[in-house]
């Protein structure tokens, strides 16, 4: 089954308005078709409206890095997907691990804001990270596979074709060390079979499973060659867009 490389960029809070549309400005022409690969910027709620008009008639999707899993109501400060959705934005970072660390986001509630996504048409893009103690430990498969299985349930099958998976150790997040193609593999690999256990072996074998923790110009041709790694996602690397369009072209 021949899946579509995926790169996509997660900025962080980085960039200024300027700065941001700016980038997609300078590479939207350069873009490969969307059949051969999908290249996904997500930034600051703040850009993004600006960031949908300049990509406007070329294939980048444009994604948020979160949003809440309320369409409206009080809740200060927060994101709705109802919101995103209706300015044009293609998908959402959800679970990524600054949002599991720094703000405590659980899976169940991960999983709430997931089913929020789709029951507004963005495309989650589901963040699933495993820290350094629990790969010493020997439990990171217990760990990955628990992580999905909550934060997909009550997913029908027919929404999985929307979702995509980063499997992102979070040892290897902005630290300059990434993991090795054949630990990246196996995180890949059992996200996938995962799916397959959870619903079936096509629903496996159609998901988008993408690798993300220190992706360079050097490292990602190696760790997209594995079987199970359709992409990667990319923090630091994706803010210069001549790095970030290197990463596309390998
Ligand atoms: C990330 O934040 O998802 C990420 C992969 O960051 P970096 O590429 O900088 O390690």
């Amino acid at each position: 089954m021949k899946r579509v490389p995926i790169i996509a960029g997660n900025w962080k809070m980085n960039k200024t308005l300027d700065k941001a549309v700016e980038f997609v400005n300078v590479i939207k022409d350069q873009l490969p078709s969307p059949d051969q690969c999908r290249v996904m910027i997500a930034a600051q709620p703040l850009f993004l409206a600006d960031m949908i008009r300049a990509a406007a008639n070329s294939p980048l999707q444009i994604f948020a890095e979160n949003c809440y899993y309320h369409d409206f109501g009080a809740f200060t400060g927060e994101v709705s997907p109802l919101s995103l959705a209706d300015m044009g934005v293609d998908g959402t970072i959800l679970g990524h691990s600054e949002r599991r660390k720094i703000f405590h986001e659980s899976d169940e509630l991960i999983n709430k804001k997931v089913l929020a996504a789709l029951r507004n048409n963005l495309s989650p893009l589901l963040c699933c990270d495993e820290t350094m103690g629990r790969k010493v430990a020997g439990n990171e498969v217990h760990w990955v596979v628990s992580r999905i299985l909550t934060d997909l349930r009550d997913v029908p099958r027919e929404d999985l074709s929307k979702i995509t998976i980063a499997y992102e150790p979070s040892w290897a997040i902005g630290s300059g060390q990434s993991a090795d193609p054949v630990q990246a593999e196996e995180g890949c690999y059992l996200i996938r079979q995962t799916i397959a256990d959870m619903y079936d072996d096509e629903a496996a074998q159609q998901m988008s499973v993408l690798y993300g923790g220190s992706v360079n110009a050097e490292n990602a041709s190696k760790l997209m060659a594995s079987e199970d790694i359709d992409g990667c996602l990319i923090g630091g690397n994706s803010l210069k867009p001549e790095t970030f369009m290197q990463l596309v072209n390998s």
